[in-house]
Parts: structure tokens; C-alpha cells; sequence
């Protein structure tokens, strides 16, 4: 299997997964970049589309690739989506190519957000999640709670340490930016913000991020761990448990 990050719009990436005959789609919020791959790789035939949320960046280019393709659309049960797909949620599992695909509901920035992983035979896994975790940072609160995202975020980072992190929108150097401020002696934060930097320097995408690394480096997985609750803290007088401590390092980022 191989795994593309087909840029979109000033900064998304629709996620593409083929094996040179079948591909998947994650996300095509547009179907121009979409098109254009298929078209300079004739041999592959694009026949799944998967969504994670109902957001025009992700969905935008629906009408025109079901259209083109044929391709079958999933996404998820709980959200509308601008043309009829099926719908998955937690635990269901999504057959194609012999791969499975296993659906996670990760609440936060939707209500019925939803993430997929899968592990393909002797290569890493891949995480397709969507604006729930970026590298370096979390998606806005747009519809769910501190507490749902928070839990989400911890059912993602209990997924294998070598999982492919596969995100929807290339933030990562404004993220880090961030993480420094609230996280300033994490060496591995430092570390992996110069290696972005030279990445998008040379106009590379800092994506597919290795989840062992979010854990490491990502404030909003490592919101419970003292230096970041301590920081968190001296700041707002509301962060006094888990939740809250989380609620008010997400105000923060909003406010940076
Ligand atoms: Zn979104
Ligand atoms: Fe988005």
C-alpha cells in the first residue's frame, strides 16, 4: 500500500491509499487534486471515499468525485453529509483490499467526528484522524466538550506507537510554536520543531507525524504531565483537574 498526501486548498492534505490498482480517498474537501492524480495514474481506479467530519474542506469535493468515479462514500452516521454515503461509528470495521479499517467516534471538534485506523500488512500503521489530532496541536472545539475531546485524544494516543499519523491540514509549525511556550524544556519538542522547520523549508510536509512522537511533543496529549499542567495553571486559576487543565490549555491556543 502506498500512502499520499495530495495538498489541498492554502493548507489541507487529502490522504490517498492505493496498491497501483484500487485507491481510497480521506477527506476531499476539493476534487481538483484528486482528478489530477488519477489522471497522471491511469492504472488505478479511485473506489472508496471515506470522511471523517462534515466540514466543506473535507467534504467539498464529493458531488464531482462520486460523479467521476463510482466511488463509494463513508462517513460518519451521526453527521449530514452533502450527498447520501453510508454510515459508520465506534467499533465498526471497513473491508477493502484485505485491509480492515477500524472506526473510532472521536468527539471534539464535531460531535460525530470520526477516525480510522488500520495496520497493513508489513508496514506501520496509519491513522486517518481528520481535525482531531495535528501534529504538535488539536482541533478547535467547534461542537463538542473539553471532556469529549480530551477523551478522544487519549483513545487516539493509546493506539501503537508507530502508527502513522495522518492529518488533515498541515499546522504543525504554528502548533509548535505554541508547544514551546507552554512546553519550553521539552528537548524532544525542540528537536522535532527544527526537523519541521527544515521540512517546510524545502516546501516537504511535516505528515504522516509517528504517534510516539505526539506523545512526546504535543501539549494537548500531554496535558496531564506536570510541566504543562504547572504552565497551564500559573495562567488560569480555573484549571484544577484533568478536564479543566485541558479546557484551559485549548483557551489558550485560541488566544495565542
Ligand atoms: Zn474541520
Ligand atoms: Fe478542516
Amino acid at each position: 500500500m502506498k500512502l499520499i498526501a495530495l495538498p489541498a486548498f492554502s493548507d489541507n492534505y487529502i490522504w490517498l491509499l492505493h496498491n497501483d490498482q484500487h485507491a481510497l480517498v480521506v477527506d476531499p474537501g476539493d476534487s481538483a487534486p484528486v482528478l489530477s492524480w488519477l489522471e497522471k495514474n491511469p492504472s488505478v481506479a479511485l473506489d472508496r471515499i471515506l470522511v471523517t467530519h462534515h466540514h466543506a474542506d473535507h467534504t467539498g469535493g464529493l458531488p464531482e468525485l462520486v460523479a467521476q468515479t463510482g466511488a463509494q462514500v463513508f462517513g460518519p452516521a451521526l453527521e449530514k453529509m452533502p450527498l447520501p454515503a453510508q454510515g459508520l461509528q465506534q467499533g465498526d470495521m471497513l473491508e477493502w483490499q484485505g485491509l480492515t479499517l477500524m472506526v473510532h467516534d472521536v468527539p471534539g471538534h464535531t460531535l460525530g467526528h470520526i477516525a480510522f485506523w488500520l495496520h497493513p500488512p508489513g508496514q506501520a500503521p496509519i491513522l486517518f484522524c481528520g481535525d482531531t489530532l495535528f501534529s504538535g496541536g488539536c482541533g478547535r472545539l467547534f461542537e463538542g466538550s473539553p471532556a469529549q475531546m480530551l477523551d478522544s485524544l487519549d483513545r487516539l494516543a493509546a493506539l501503537p506507537d508507530e502508527t502513522r499519523v495522518c492529518c488533515a491540514h498541515e499546522y504543525t509549525l504554528s502548533n509548535l510554536k505554541f508547544a514551546l511556550v507552554v512546553d519550553p524544556e521539552n528537548l524532544a519538542l525542540k528537536s522535532y520543531a527544527q526537523q519541521c522547520m527544515q521540512l517546510r523549508e524545502q516546501n516537504q510536509a511535516t505528515l504522516p507525524g509517528l504517534l510516539s512522537t505526539e506523545r512526546a511533543i504535543n501539549p494537548f496529549l500531554r496535558s496531564r504531565s506536570p510541566t504543562v499542567t504547572l504552565a497551564v495553571q500559573q495562567r488560569d486559576k480555573t484549571a484544577i483537574d484533568d478536564v479543566s487543565s485541558f479546557a484551559a490549555l485549548r483557551n489558550w491556543k485560541n488566544e495565542f
